[in-house]
């Protein structure tokens, strides 16, 4: 009996798939991979000979079947998903059969499309004394939002809100942010194919028109929506400095430097943390 790997193959960008993952997909006797944002990962680092198989036209039944007959003729069977396998991924729907048949199985951690979309924006998720919190969730759609985490609920915290699974329902988004009370002006950005060659798109935009935006980009599907108060940061004024990198705070690899008065640096020494 083989082994199962469920690795995050990242968010579409071939290269953004971990050094781990990558090489388990090069010794890998079978490929189940999760639909075309992660085909081209798939394909590209199998060895000659393996089994690459798209499941999308699978049920949950069906894919853990297909893993457990590949493990019985292979040492390496990958399941290949997209961004990490923690976050929308029905990993314990999939891992319960194989517990159940007594198979060996491990997870290989990848790249969010949360931070793939902030990263392609430019933008941080946190910012001292802004927001230090994100909030990784989507509306409901098909699948039913747990009693205290409506968007409204969570927006009401003011922080950083990374919105999976939910542009066909921007105008939810718009409703549950303005009843908790974000401005129309706040900041919000779209990020479709995060990543992905040629083919990323990002729009910004603010509460009251982002839905507008979207659909004159013909946004419709495989988007991010980010809205959060540390959006466009690097346009403001003045920000708050993150203390790790202030030079009047001391930590285990740097000690402090005291400003003198007249804005010059005297000698260092060690500040109490
Ligand atoms: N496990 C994945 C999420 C799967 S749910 C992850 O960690 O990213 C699918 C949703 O993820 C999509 O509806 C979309 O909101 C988002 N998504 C996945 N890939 C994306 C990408 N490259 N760019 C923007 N959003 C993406």
């Amino acid at each position: 009996m083989g082994i199962i790997w469920f690795v995050g193959a990242g968010p579409g960008d071939p290269d953004l798939i971990t050094v781990k993952g990558r090489g388990l997909l090069e010794q890998a006797g079978a490929i189940l991979f999760a639909g075309s944002l992660v085909d081209q990962a798939a394909t590209r680092f199998a060895p000659p000979g393996c089994e690459i198989r798209d499941s999308k036209d699978m049920t949950l039944e069906e894919m853990s079947a297909w893993l457990l007959d590949a493990c019985a003729r292979h040492a390496t069977v990958v399941r290949l998903q997209t961004g990490d396998p923690g976050l929308y991924g029905a990993l314990v729907e999939m891992t319960r059969p194989l517990d159940a048949a007594g198979v060996q199985w491990k997870v290989v951690p990848g790249v969010s499309s949360a931070m793939a979309a902030a990263a392609a924006a430019g933008e941080t998720l946190t910012l001292p004394e802004v927001t230090q919190t994100v909030i990784l969730t989507r509306v409901a759609g098909r699948t039913p939002m747990p009693a205290g985490e409506e968007l409204e609920a969570l927006a009401a915290h003011r922080s950083t809100l990374c919105i999976f699974l939910s542009i066909t329902l921007l105008h939810e988004v718009q409703r549950a942010l303005r009843s908790a009370g974000w401005s129309e002006d706040a900041p919000i950005v779209v990020v479709q194919k995060a990543s992905w060659p040629g083919a990323e798109k990002i729009v910004r935009g603010t509460l009251a028109d982002i839905k507008r935006r979207c659909q004159d980009e013909k946004i419709a599907s495989q988007a991010m929506i980010i809205a959060s108060p540390a959006l466009g940061a690097r346009d403001w004024a003045d920000i708050a400095r993150s203390k790790l990198y202030d030079p009047g705070f001391s930590h285990r690899f740097r000690k402090a430097t005291l400003m003198q008065d007249d804005g010059t640096e005297s000698a260092t020494t060690e500040i109490p943390s």
